[in-house]
């Protein structure tokens, strides 16, 4: 909606009306709003906005709202130009958010202007005021290009583990479980070797007793039985 569609404005629209009776200026008896491009009846002289009367004339033709004889249009009096360009209008977009206050004569040219217009974003079909639209088009954009670079792509025929993986499994394994195998063997040796030779007492001294060997050992087995389970399941 703007001023130029408007019937008249709003009285608490004006700013300031300093030594402006406002009763002077305003729709009579039809919107009682202030005017907005007034004409006037011939006869009576009273103005009304031109959209009003034109609106008063198809439901009523011919005839003045105040009951003259016949309605003749005349072009609104100099008194009331000069009296509305004392005016100082809120813009209508105030709701939106401009502070602007305009002489009421530069009003229709703001309005048309005014960057807190709504218009619709053609991506998202929301209304937003003119002045942030390309900055939210960029968003708006941006949002939609993000969504498609992070587009997860299904593909049902895709085999879910490779017979490369399967056997690189395979080969880790044998290998684990050859190194294991020979560090078994490796503390068996020393074990019989210690047990043989009588070095059990160097043996404590580092901190190792026959026993820890044996519990080595057989911890290595329960590692490498679990691992072959493992595989297994
Ligand atoms: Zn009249
Ligand atoms: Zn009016
Ligand atoms: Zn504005
Ligand atoms: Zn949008």
């Amino acid at each position: 909606m703007t001023s130029t569609n408007e019937m008249g404005l709003a009285s608490e629209r004006v700013e300031s009306s300093t030594d402006i009776d406002l009763s002077d200026v305003h729709c009579s008896t039809i919107c009682e709003n202030i005017l907005w491009k007034p004409v006037s009846c011939q006869q009576c002289e009273t103005h009304f906005c031109s959209k009003c009367i034109t609106l008063w004339l198809t439901k009523n033709p011919n005839q003045c709202p105040l009951r003259c004889d016949s309605f003749v249009q005349r072009p609104c009096s100099k008194f009331i130009v000069k009296q509305l360009s004392k005016l100082q209008i809120a813009c209508i977009y105030r709701p939106n958010g401009c502070n602007e206050i305009v002489p009421y004569e530069a009003l229709e040219k703001h309005e048309m202007m005014c960057g807190y217009k709504l218009v619709k974003c053609s991506t998202c079909q929301s209304e937003i005021p003119e002045k942030n639209l390309p900055e939210h088009q960029l968003q708006c954009s941006s949002v939609r290009t993000t969504s498609e670079n992070f587009q997860i792509t299904y593909e049902p025929n895709a085999p879910v583990l490779l017979d490369s993986d399967v056997n690189y499994s395979t080969e880790q394994f044998q290998q684990y479980r050859f190194e294991v195998q020979s560090e078994i063997r490796k503390l068996r040796q020393e074990l019989r070797e210690a047990q043989s030779s009588g070095v059990t007492r160097n043996l404590r001294v580092m901190g190792l007793s026959p026993k820890t060997r044996n519990e080595q050992l057989s911890s290595k087995n329960d590692e490498l039985n679990l691992t072959k389970f493992h595989s297994l399941t």
